[in-house]
């Protein structure tokens, strides 16, 4: 996880990430409240139940834990990985939120999505410091949700079926925000010059 830090996604202690160990019953392996994530010892982790109770390893579960329950739950996710990047801290405060994101080919790194003829949203739900009434009002968001969710001003949720596929939708979501942060920044497109033979030029 440490390139995910050090793409400046989960700067300070922000950020989480997890990881299913066992579905039944439920164990999930992250870290604890207030670690690094950039300087984190894989001795340093912690294992959390099914009720986000620390089962094994010393230190507390982030309140953010309940969240990363739900979208276990309710996704089937094997891994969840959050972070506090600045395009979505930005964009998921910023107008009328982000999207729609059509026409790119980066959206066939999403799972289930085979061509760039696709046009996808990535929800934005208000932040709450009761992650628990949050998580339930996730729920409904989450199941049709494109591999991600956004909480305003605060950061993204990405998932997947295992580490390796939550890691590429965080990689292509974060890289959609980053799209269209930069948009915003471009001046708006004058008109196309014309080809040279439409000029009649040769
Ligand atoms: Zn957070």
């Amino acid at each position: 996880m440490g390139d995910i830090h050090q793409r400046g996604w989960c700067d300070g202690t922000s950020g989480n990430f997890s990881c299913v160990l066992r579905r039944d019953p439920l164990l999930l392996l992250m870290a604890p409240s207030g670690a690094r994530k950039g300087s984190l010892r894989a001795e340093e982790l912690i294992v959390v139940n099914g009720e986000g109770e620390v089962v094994r390893g010393q230190g507390r579960a982030s309140a953010e834990t309940a969240l990363h329950l739900a979208i276990v739950a309710v996704a089937g996710a094997g891994a969840v990985l959050h972070t506090h990047s600045l395009a979505a801290t930005l964009l998921s405060s910023h107008g009328p939120g982000p999207g729609p994101f059509q026409d790119l080919e980066m959206l066939k790194g999403l799972e289930g999505i085979g061509t760039h003829q696709t046009t996808i949203r990535v929800p934005v739900l208000p932040n709450d410091q009761d992650m628990e009434a949050l998580s339930r009002r996730a729920a409904p968001v989450i199941r049709d949700a494109p591999h991600g969710l956004l909480l305003a001003g605060h950061g993204l949720y990405a998932w997947g079926r295992d580490l390796n596929g939550a890691q590429r939708h965080l990689e292509i979501l974060e890289f959609l925000l980053e799209l269209q942060w930069r948009r915003l920044l471009l001046p708006a497109p004058g008109p196309r010059p014309d080809p040279p033979q439409a000029r009649g030029e040769r």
